[in-house]
């Protein structure tokens, strides 16, 4: 596998600055690592955090977008791949990556995620996943898989597939 991380995140222009800051974070820690950045491109929201934060420090960053978003992509990434479907746009993301992290997001985050967490447990993805839990973003998401454990829906071994590091440093530890 290559050292290619796949990162999903909000698009969202609304939230905390507090979360593009922990993005940026740690997308600076894994380019120092060597790591190229494939995400979803925008260049608004937490996705416009990192790609900016790439340029900035010279790393590889591959975006990924559907053509009907042509005029949303961030145009100083160095790579930018289009598709035709939002579907293939995530497997496109996914492809040869040795990680998936999804940073605090809503619920193109939420979708990309869980489509990534069901394909590990059928061993259709390779990578590890990692949702970032800054500031206890996730919470209702560990509770929410909790429960699927409780009546029988989730099988404890493949909820703990998912791990959720608490801060970027706690997140990049896995990566070094
Ligand atoms: P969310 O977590 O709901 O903010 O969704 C993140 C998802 O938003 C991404 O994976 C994209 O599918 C989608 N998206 C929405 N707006 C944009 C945008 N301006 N540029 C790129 N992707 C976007």
């Amino acid at each position: 596998m290559e050292k290619k991380v796949v990162i999903y995140c909000s698009a969202s222009k609304k939230i905390d600055p507090k979360f593009n800051a922990a993005a940026r974070e740690v997308t600076r820690a894994l380019h120092s690592l060597g790591y190229a950045i494939v995400s979803g491109g925008g260049a608004v929201g937490t996705m416009g955090a990192i790609t900016d934060e790439s340029i900035k420090c010279g790393g590889c960053h591959v975006a990924v977008l559907p053509s009907f978003m042509k005029g949303l992509e961030n145009p100083g990434v160095s790579r930018v791949v289009w598709t035709e479907t939002m579907s293939e746009r995530k497997e496109k993301m996914r492809e040869d990556t040795c990680a998936a992290i999804a940073l605090p997001g809503g619920i193109g985050t939420l979708d990309e995620l869980a489509e990534t967490h069901t394909l590990r447990k059928l061993g259709r993805y390779k990578g590890d996943v990692y949702a970032l839990n800054f500031d206890g973003f996730y919470n209702p998401l560990i509770e929410l898989l909790d429960h699927f454990v409780a009546t029988g829906m989730l099988e404890p071994k493949d909820r703990d597939l998912i791990k959720f590091p608490t801060t970027p440093e706690e997140l990049i530890s896995y990566f070094k």
